[in-house]
């Protein structure tokens, strides 16, 4: 074994880059190509770590853990869903067209942050940097462009083939300049760049230009590499790159077409011409790397013998190209690199740290770059941070343009960018209806009878012309062959083209007689016709030597092409004069490429070159990089650690052949050199064996991260599945800070201040089916977030998790469509992303709030410890709305008809859950659970300490629950508790909520008790007792509490009717107030004033008690009726769907629970939705009992006359009562959306107390509390937060005050917050 190490002394490997000090200064490294040693690895290399059975014995492992080593790697298809092993079986007996390919690259929610290296492009420059730094043990990111396709997966017919081009550019033809145009995909294969004065042609795919050319591999011969005004010092030396062509050579193994081939006609015919010019010597086969036979290739894998089809330029199906995509990627692949294709980098910038780079792209994912999106798109750009080494190997144009973008935006670099560009002295034309066959227009399927004639490889013979006097002069000539696409177009093209040179010497009758049916059998029976005049057509194509003198610029933000008059030179017209000269002899017409004829004498490149030229003298204002492509900092020899160009955009002039074998050998070099400067050793002898891409396992894999494993779990879950992918934008206002909790007044905050954020993801469901069914299956989020009072660039959102219409656990009959996920900034910073939706009945038959529901999103992003970090809204624009539509399409290769399903099932299940909301008045109802059989919560509640019987004056029974805490302070007054009609001591103690009042105020050291007395959920409430009769209850329970608490006063927390009972007890003396240390008297005391929609209940015509007793069917209305109920409660329950919810127009609500329904009827909404939890809504039945017909009637006639009576209908409200009250504290609250008494009820019991005891004012306070309702004061999952600490707080107050008033009894623990 051998490995190509610089320094024993280097680094060890695996560690960040760092320079190694080299003897000779950093211009020595020119010389590492000759000294870098080669030496045997058992001297140097640290100890092999075990290796995985699939690695060969004898491998090196550069120091990586068994972990990276033996992790799992996942394999996924296009698309990035997993192809299943039945797929890949599948793939190797069906026939092209149904199979399944392999895949080389990883779906982008795959990347990870950084990596040692990454490389952006991978053509041949792209594949040298990924397969050589896999081979020195660096973690490797390839970000290509375009798409992955594999032999069988290139275009044939010319629809497919159109759909496949993208053409962009400015062409300035006739003075007319066409500007930015940009028709097409811009990830499809082939490009077509427009540019003043010259064109070019490349491709855009997983594999480079490398899928589409002629697999001419040539070196440039040592004169033109001598050229002292194009080449470095380094490189001028003789044979400076021999050994880098050979191990070009090594990888791609070109060979020339082999003489026991099928003879080939447009070979014989270059021949012919050649003899007949006198060239005979100059003719020859060149290399090409072409397999010939079926067989292992270098990488080792699988290869097919040509089929000779000509269809190299659009893409050979058949498996014999030795493109990268078949030898270096793979290699790179199977040594541990991460490729990820889509994504077209934009531009680069130094790491904030000093150390690497940050490499900023588009992703072309879910269509992205849709019109709409398209002021994002080029703006807000993920990212990937190179740690250690950023290989720019886009191509020529891709290269030079992210240069000339980083420039712009900071990266310092030569002024020389973009200048001094060659299209390599490129001609194409034609030699048209020779006298001889060409059979040159390539043929997918060529029928059984015409097998004998092959049109052959692409290019398979040359004229090479490089001998001249003056290097300058020197060109090469090859035959080619048109891909079948343009066959059929092919005549018209050649005969409309102008500028057509004809043979001097005219022939005679016959032969223009032949020439004539040739063309016309070529318009009858098509251009494969034997003898017809495409037949007999040569496909010529010159490299020789421009004037260099061409640019690219940035013009806005678009890469603008000016190559400067190749078509004009004078060389050219010897050119041109030799190609007349070639077809003359064989008797055609020389017809020049449609650019050249029609676009003002403009030519088309297939070897653009040049942009980041390698500076001949060292220094940066010769050049953009030094002899191994790193790049300038600027005029001087100081380069940018790490940063190296490694394709076409280093070559500084014309080379006068072929350019890929020569990119090729300098990437080779580069990576060599950079082994050497850095310490690496790059192993270069472990073979790899057989590669299966198809069911094999890469040797190299560095290990996942947990959320990797568990979306890489995710996506190998949703195997053989449809799924669904769209991209989606939001954006709104976030204020950052921590000190606002509300949303809207976060995010009018923002507004003010201006701090927008935005969010731009992808979102990928792997299985539909999954999504459908399962609630714990999420989607994937990918894409970036900005808000630039976070960061001035966007944060990186990989593996976000986004659920659709997940229950919301904390809210009754809701759903909610969540965003959560960690997203991280170019500065390191992480920072987490909680974004919810909120739908639920509120936007029953409304458009308008079913659109606001859907397309909210409240947000909160906190740091890593929790805290809050900013908050606000984002919402989706009608346009981005439409986009996210438009693009929305389907996921994975499973077929159209199971992709098509796979769409219609994600879209009926968003139409389905939307609808359930939508018509929630039609949904089924939610009847209480069968007795005993609701569970009612999960959450461990404290239990009472005992449940006593106290009995009234008139002999009714009540129970009252004592709690006791676990330290009782004595100085402490003990509290009681008074619920409200129809509901018990449960509204205190309610057991599904996280903290309920009874836990709150044992937890501040209270003594506890609660009095279900007779008008609540019991069994004597049917008798008909009346809220006033209730006051008998409470004294009881007083005398209770007193005589078990031993104090002579309590505090008494009273809600509603039980609020209204002891006012009543107070006024008329039957519970003394010099009982009470202070009261809380919940949403009314002695003026009950009904709410709106009560109020217009009370004063119907029809008395209200009147319908109840019909609907009941009695003197008694249950609030909870089973589905199994009567017929006529069941009639009632289904006619109570359209009885209005409430709500506002800002908040509507609605459910379907007939609980909830039903005590709406009798009291008004008890609650306001949000307020409560799902379990609580659930169970409402267990809460609440019913009310009887006699105790209602006193209650509506109350709270319409906003006054309380005694039995008789007697007014208690008069001054000898009130006086009874004086020097009671009262603290009023009262729920600001209360639908059950107006809050004007507590203000004029407020007004009325301070107006009578205006001395005493300090005793009288109200509160209101925003947002809440009735019962949800009490009963609501935040009531611990927003509502007792009010109270907890009066209770303090009045105790304090009792203390300096009397201190005997004075204590120093008051509970308080
Ligand atoms: C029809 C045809 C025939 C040819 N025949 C021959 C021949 O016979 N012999 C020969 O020597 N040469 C031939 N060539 C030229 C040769 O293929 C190219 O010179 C060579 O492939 C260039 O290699 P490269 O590494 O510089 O770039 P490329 O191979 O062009 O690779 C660049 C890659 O970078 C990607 N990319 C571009 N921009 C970005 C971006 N912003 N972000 C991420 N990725 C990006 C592209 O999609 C592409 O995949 C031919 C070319 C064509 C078109």
């Amino acid at each position: 074994m051998v490995i190509i190490r610089a320094n024993a002394s280097c680094a060890a490997l695996g560690i960040g880059l760092s320079s190694v000090p080299y003897p000779y200064g950093c211009s020595a490294h020119c010389q590492s190509d000759s000294t870098a040693t080669v030496i045997p690895s058992n001297t140097i290399l640290p100890t092999p770590q075990p290796t995985t059975a699939a690695m060969a014995s004898s491998a090196t492992t550069h120091g990586l853990p068994p972990s990276v080593l033996n992790a799992d790697p996942g394999t996924f298809t296009k698309g990035g869903t997993p192809l299943s092993a039945a797929d890949y079986s599948a793939s190797a007996s069906v026939p092209s067209g149904a199979q399944k390919f392999p895949r080389l690259s990883l779906p982008v929610p795959m990347m990870r942050l950084e990596y040692d290296a990454v490389v952006i492009g991978s053509g041949y420059g792209g594949g040298v940097a990924a397969s050589r730094a896999a081979r020195a043990g660096k973690s490797v990111c390839v970000l290509e462009l375009g798409r992955e396709r594999w032999p069988g997966e290139y275009p044939v017919s010319a629809v497919d083939a159109f759909g496949e081009l993208h053409v962009s550019g400015n062409a300035a033809a006739n003075n007319a300049p066409i500007k930015d145009l940009n028709a097409g995909d811009p990830t499809a294969l082939y490009h077509l760049v427009l540019g003043e004065g010259q064109n070019a042609f490349v491709a855009n795919g997983l594999g480079g230009t490398s899928l589409l050319n002629a697999n001419i591999f040539l070196e440039t011969d040592e004169r033109t590499m001598a050229l002292e005004e194009c080449w470095p010092q380094e490189l001028r030396r003789k044979a400076a790159l021999e050994k880098y062509y050979d191990r070009a050579r090594s990888m791609l193994q070109p060979t020339p077409y082999p003489e026991d081939q099928p003879e080939l006609m447009k070979l014989e015919l270059l021949k012919k011409q050649a003899v007949k010019m006198g060239l005979a010597d100059k003719f020859y086969r060149p290399p090409q790397t072409t397999f010939f036979r079926d067989g292992l290739n270098s990488t080792g894998v699988e290869m097919k013998a040509s089929t000779l089809s000509g269809q190299d330029c659009t893409g050979v199906n058949d498996g014999s190209k030795s493109s990268v995509l078949m030898n270096y990627l793979p290699d790179a692949w199977n040594w541990g690199a991460e490729i990820f294709c889509e994504c077209e980098v934009r531009h680069i910038k130094k790491d904030p740290s000093g150390k690497g780079y940050i490499v900023f792209f588009a992703w072309y994912g879910n269509k992205r770059n849709r019109a709409e999106f398209e002021d994002l798109f080029h703006n807000e750009l993920m990212w990937v941070r190179a740690k250690e080494l950023c290989f720019l190997a886009a191509g020529t144009l891709g290269t030079t343009e992210i240069l000339l973008r980083s420039k712009r935006l900071g990266l310092h670099m030569s002024a020389r960018v973009g200048q001094g560009m060659s299209g390599n002295g490129d001609i194409l034309a034609f030699g048209y209806n020779t006298d001889d066959v060409a059979n040159a227009v390539g043929r997918q399927t060529p029928p059984k009878d015409d097998m004998a004639r092959p049109v052959g490889p692409t290019i398979t013979g040359v004229i090479d012309m490089r001998d001249t006097k003056d290097v300058l002069d020197g060109f090469v000539l090859e035959e080619g062959a048109v891909p079948q696409v343009l066959g059929r177009f092919l005549q018209t093209m050649l005969e409309i083209t102008p500028g057509k040179v004809y043979p001097t010497e005219k022939g005679g009758k016959y032969d223009r007689l032949r020439k004539f049916f040739a063309r016309t059998e070529t318009r009858i029976m098509g251009p494969y016709y034997p003898g017809c005049s495409v037949n007999r057509t040569q496909i010529y194509l010159i490299m020789s030597h421009d004037d260099n003198q061409s640019t690219l610029t940035l013009e806005g933000d678009k890469a603008y092409l000016k190559f400067n008059g190749v078509g004009r030179s004078s060389h050219v017209k010897q050119l041109n004069e030799f190609l007349a000269k070639a077809t003359h002899a064989v008797g055609g017409v020389l017809v020049n490429s449609p650019f050249f004829a029609f676009l003002g004498q403009e030519e088309i490149t297939v070897h653009p070159i040049g942009g980041a030229n390698i500076s001949s003298t060292g220094l940066g204002e010769d050049g953009v990089t030094n002899h191994m492509g790193e790049v300038f900092t600027g005029a001087g020899p100081e380069v940018h650690d790490g940063l190296v160009c490694v394709d076409g955009s280093i070559i500084p002039c014309a080379l006068g052949v072929n350019p890929f074998a020569t990119i090729t050998a300098l990437a080779e070099r580069s990576l060599d050199c950079l082994a050497a400067k850095y310490g690496m050793a790059i192993d270069l002898e472990t073979k790899n064996g057989k590669l299966d891409l198809v069911n094999g396992k890469p040797r190299v894999r560095w290990p996942l991260t947990e959320e990797m494993k568990e979306a890489q779990e995710s996506i190998l879950a949703a195997a053989g599945e449809s799924g669904v992918r769209f991209a989606e934008v939001m954006d709104g206002h976030l204020y950052v800070g921590d000190e606002i909790d509300d949303f809207e007044v976060a995010e009018n905050a923002a507004k003010g201040n201006g701090s927008t954020a935005r969010f731009y993801l992808s979102v990928d469901t792997y299985s539909t089916k999954n999504l459908v069914t399962r609630t714990d299956h999420a989607s994937m989020a990918t894409g970036t977030f900005t808000c630039s009072a976070l960061s001035k660039e966007p944060f990186m959102i990989l593996r976000g998790e986004v659920q659709f219409f997940s229950p919301d656990t904390k809210t009754p009959d809701t759903k909610n469509l969540t965003y959560k996920f960690d997203m991280t900034g170019t500065d390191g910073r992480v920072l987490h992303f909680d974004g919810y939706k909120v739908v639920n009945s509120g936007i029953a038959f409304s458009p308008s709030r079913t659109w606001r529901a859907t397309t909210t999103l409240y947000v909160t992003i906190t740091n890593p410890d929790g805290s809050q970090v900013a908050r606000g809204i984002l919402h989706i624009s009608k346009r981005n709305f439409l986009a996210e539509m438009k693009g929305f399409g389907p996921l994975g290769d499973v077929g159209l008809w199971k992709n098509l399903a796979g769409v219609k099932a994600f879209l009926s299940f968003f139409s389905l859950q939307t609808a359930a909301f939508y018509f929630s008045p039609f949904r089924r109802l939610q009847y209480p659970a069968a007795a005993g059989t609701a569970t009612i919560s999960s959450i461990p509640k404290v239990q009472p300490t005992k449940v006593v019987t106290v009995t009234a004056v008139d002999g009714v029974q009540s129970t009252v629950h004592c709690w006791r805490p676990l330290q009782s302070n004595p100085k402490l007054p003990p509290i009681l508790f008074v619920p409200g009609a129809a509901v018990d001591h449960q509204i205190f103690a309610l057991p599904t909520i996280e903290t309920n009042a009874v836990e709150y105020f044992l937890g501040k050291g209270y003594t506890l008790y609660a009095v279900t007395h007779r008008v609540g959920k019991t069994e004597v409430a049917k008798r008909g007792y009346t809220i006033y009769d209730a006051r008998l209850d409470i004294k009881a329970a007083m005398e209770y509490v007193r005589a078990d608490s031993q104090q002579s006063k309590l505090y008494c927390i009273a809600h509603c009717a039980g609020s209204v009972a002891l006012s009543m007890g107070l006024l008329d003396g039957a519970i003394p107030a010099g009982w009470l240390r202070g009261v809380t008297a919940s949403q009314v005391f002695f003026n009950p004033k009904f709410a709106t929609i009560n109020s217009l209940k009370a004063s119907s015509p029809v008395p209200m008690p009147v319908v109840y007793k019909k609907l009941s069917g009695g003197d008694w209305f249950d609030c909870t009726s089973p589905a199994d109920s009567a017929l006529v409660q069941r009639v009632t329950d289904q006619l109570l769907r359209f009885y209005p919810v409430g709500g506002t127009a800002e908040h509507p609500e609605g459910c379907d629970s007939t609980t909830c329904h039903r005590s709406e009827l009798v009291f008004g909404r008890l609650w306001t939705h949000d307020k409560l939890n799902k379990e609580t809504h659930d169970s409402l039945a267990n809460f609440l009992g019913g009310i009887s017909m006699n105790c209602l009637e006193k209650l509506m006639h109350a709270g319409n006359t906003g006054n309380v009576y005694d039995n008789e209908g007697v007014s208690l409200m008069n001054e000898s009562n009130l006086a009874r009250l004086k020097g009671v504290p009262i603290m009023f609250i009262h729920g600001m959306n209360n639908a059950v008494f107006d809050p004007e009820s507590t203000e004029r019991s407020y007004d009325v107390l301070r107006d009578a005891f205006d001395d005493d004012l300090e005793n009288y306070q109200r509160l209101t509390i925003p947002e809440y309702g009735h019962l949800d004061c009490w009963m609501g999952k935040n009531a611990y937060k927003d509502v007792y600490p009010f109270v907890l707080n009066h209770i303090g107050d009045v105790t304090k005050t009792a203390d300096r008033e009397n201190p005997l009894s004075a204590s120093t623990a008051h509970g308080r917050n």
